[in-house]
């Protein structure tokens, strides 16, 4: 088989194992943690602030936590506003054993910095293809796949950009793109669309929290269209009641489209979108719910298989599809 990169370096696909297709290690936003670093974050639990020295540990943690469940990989779409760092993800890899495979890329719902604004889709594309050929950060660990963004604003001019340069970093290295979407707005097919313009086969492209949406029907006019569909966001009940996502995946299951659906859950061991505060009022009031790396095997695999999911589904959507996914 081919190989797939990792923090620690290139591993042949037969060996990833169990994965967990979008699970971060931190999600924080790199300006406001080297200009305000006592702001620290939450634990994605959450419980209390912790600080970014901390956020090694619980990263760590987490990621144990996974081993301990049989997880042997787990894909980490954090990039550019999301924190990336991968000499912590390769010391977070060697202290628990997990395999991390890292991404390039920019999540952004709009904004750019003016250093971006002033640079082309062709320009970008060539920051991206660094990451993959050359090495992350001045670092040998090399991206295994693109990541870019579109939410609630739709597919902005800046988003639009970005989105043609993963692209056309997709069409010079062979990487596959991850995009994460916002079925509530609708961006998935827009999307897709620039994707199919720039060349990139479809087959090539992970719409992520298509399990955000309440409509099978939905879910599977976005597969139709031949990418990969991310029922990825288990936890996060604000978005999409638990008992909701289920019923969705069972229809997509159903319908034929394991081969063609990623389980995870979108957790980050700490995330500094809100002060602890409100993560726990969050908590409090069940807009999230066990919203940790845990849930997919403590709470989502066991109720799929309640629900009817076969061995061989599963074996498909952990397995198979992540390979599949990453080798093209
Ligand atoms: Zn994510």
């Amino acid at each position: 088989m081919p190989n797939v990169e990792t923090v620690t370096g290139p591993v042949d696909a037969s060996e990833l194992g169990e994965t967990l297709i979008h699970e971060h290690l931190m999600s924080r936003d790199e300006a406001v943690l080297i200009q305000f670093p006592q702001m620290g974050t939450m634990r994605g639990d959450p419980v209390a602030h912790v600080t970014s020295e901390d956020a090694e540990n619980v990263a760590a943690e987490f990621m144990a936590a996974a081993v301990e469940r049989g997880v042997k990989t787990v894909v980490e779409p954090s990039c550019m506003y999301l924190g990336r760092d991968v000499r912590l993800m390769k010391r977070v890899s060697e202290k628990t054993g997990i395999q991390i495979v890292p991404c390039t890329g920019i999540y952004t719902y709009d904004h750019l910095p003016v250093s971006l604004i002033t640079r082309d889709a062709d320009q970008i594309a060539e920051l991206f293809v660094h990451d993959i050929e050359q090495g992350i950060q001045g670092t040998d660990v090399k991206a295994a796949f693109i990541k870019c963004a579109a939410d609630e604003p739709g597919v902005t001019e800046n988003v639009e950009k970005v989105h043609r340069a993963a692209a056309r970093a997709s069409l010079k290295t062979g990487r596959p793109i991850m995009a994460h979407s916002r079925p509530a707005s609708d961006t998935a097919p827009r999307q897709i669309e620039i994707f199919v313009e720039e060349g990139v086969d479809p087959s090539k492209v992970q719409i992520a929290h298509c399990g955000d949406s309440p409509d099978a029907d939905y879910v599977e006019s976005i597969i139709e269209k031949g990418v990969w569909a991310g029922l990825d966001r288990y936890g996060i009940e604000m978005y999409q009641p638990f008992e909701q996502r289920l019923a969705v995946h069972l229809e997509l299951l159903e319908r034929g489209y394991a081969d063609r659906v990623f389980v995870s859950a979108d957790s980050c061991a700490t995330i500094d979108w809100f002060p602890a505060k409100v993560g726990e009022q969050m908590a409090g009031a069940g807009l999230i719910k066990d919203w940790t790396i845990k849930i997919v095997h403590d709470k989502v695999l066991p109720a799929l298989r309640e629900g009817g999911m076969t061995e061989e589904q599963e074996h498909t959507m952990l397995h198979e599809n992540p390979v599949s996914w990453l080798t093209g």
